[in-house]
């Protein structure tokens, strides 16, 4: 009886902890150090579609991973955006969709994967199959919402703000810190700083500041990388921004504000990848507004992408899961609609009468 409640209380201290501390247990930080202390072949994993949290997770495990003696591969399931290009050693980086024998081939003869910034195999689109075929063990460091159970180790806190803050994290349990070099500190402080759009959204901690302080003592430098990230628009990219702008429709009654964009519209504006991102964030910052919308048209792929943003309680992670066969965190999320845009929006609206006393209380 005393046993089984001592052991009842150690179980809810440890989950406490885990909770508050966003550790990785001991007993993982162990089986870690153990299969890093021989030289193993590895692949670093993003999820699709990769944004500055991905890239910026996978290129600093690589660099910190590459000084430890490691043979390692970052494999992307597909392109990342331009203004993530210029990002220590992106250069290294093997798309799967465009070389796709290398890919695989590197996949097949990895001894260990680490897949970061998600939680589930479905996330990596066509890459899936490799992964699910691969004996190698996994690693899965992520902070999403219902993270699945593939990997042999899985660090996932819910509470962090990044996938890179989570990465510093790590190398911090294994007591590396001191191997974190300039190029390793850029990557980590680009995703940290994408990912808190700006150091803004409520998952920035103390605790993220303190990790980004040291992350320019290790010589990132924050000016360069907010330049690089951010200042480096094209003329049509602007000229987009003003159509989804132009688009903006406001339900001030839902608190609600969505934007819109065709195809046609994107063919008109010369759209690259990643052109269109942060353009969601532009209803939240009308006054009163808590939940905002962007409806992508990608006739290539034959589905509208939506992007879900939202301030306080309004969990945008549910309404995505629920309704757009997507998800992600509470207040910013991804899905997709595989019907027309005029139907998609049209099924938006119906939707979003059910959710009236949840926007508006
Ligand atoms: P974004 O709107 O910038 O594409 O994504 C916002 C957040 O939602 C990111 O954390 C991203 O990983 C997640 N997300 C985006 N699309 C999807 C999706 O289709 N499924 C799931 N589960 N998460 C998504
Ligand atoms: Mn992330």
């Amino acid at each position: 009886m005393i046993i089984a409640s001592k052991i009842r209380i150690n179980r809810v201290t440890s989950i406490l902890y885990y909770c508050i501390f966003g550790r990785m247990n001991s007993a993982d930080i162990t089986t870690v150090k153990s299969i890093l202390s021989q030289p193993q072949k590895i692949a670093i994993i993003p999820h699709r579609n990769p944004d500055g949290d991905a890239m910026g997770s996978c290129l600093a495990l690589y660099g910190f991973l590459k000084t430890k003696g490691h043979t390692v591969q970052v494999v992307a399931p597909n392109d990342y955006p331009k203004f993530l290009k210029w990002m220590p050693w992106n250069n290294t980086v093997i798309n799967f969709e465009r070389e796709n024998p290398k890919a695989k081939a590197t996949i097949n003869e990895a001894t260990l994967i680490f897949t970061l910034d998600f939680n589930d195999l479905s996330r990596v689109g066509q890459m899936e199959a490799a992964l699910q075929e691969t004996t190698a063990d996994f690693i899965m460091i992520d902070h999403h919402q219902q993270p699945g159970d593939y990997a042999k180790v899985t660090y996932s806190d819910v509470t962090m703000s990044s996938t890179c803050e989570m990465v510093y994290n790590f190398i911090d349990f294994l007591e590396e810190t001191s191997l974190i070099d300039a190029d390793i500190a850029t990557n980590l402080y680009t995703g940290i700083l994408t990912d808190t759009g700006s150091f803004k959204y409520r998952s920035t901690s103390s605790k993220t500041h303190r990790v980004v302080a040291e992350l320019i003592d290790k010589g990132a430098n924050n000016m360069e990388i907010h330049q690089n990230v951010f200042d480096t628009n094209s003329p049509s990219r602007l000229h987009l921004l003003g159509v989804a702008l132009s688009n903006m429709v406001i339900l001030p009654e839902y608190k609600t504000a969505y934007i819109t964009l065709s195809q046609d519209e994107l063919d008109q504006y010369d759209f690259k990848k990643g052109d269109t991102e942060g353009f969601v964030n532009y209803g939240l910052t009308l006054e009163g507004i808590i939940f905002a919308l962007i409806f992508i048209e990608n006739r290539e792929e034959g589905i509208i992408k939506i992007s879900l943003r939202s301030v306080g309680d309004f969990s945008v992670n549910e309404f995505a899961r629920e309704h757009f066969n997507g998800g992600g965190h509470t207040n910013a999320a991804g899905g997709r609609s595989e019907v027309s845009m005029d139907k998609t929006i049209s099924k938006f609206n119906e939707i979003l009468k059910t959710y009236k006393s949840k926007l508006n209380p």
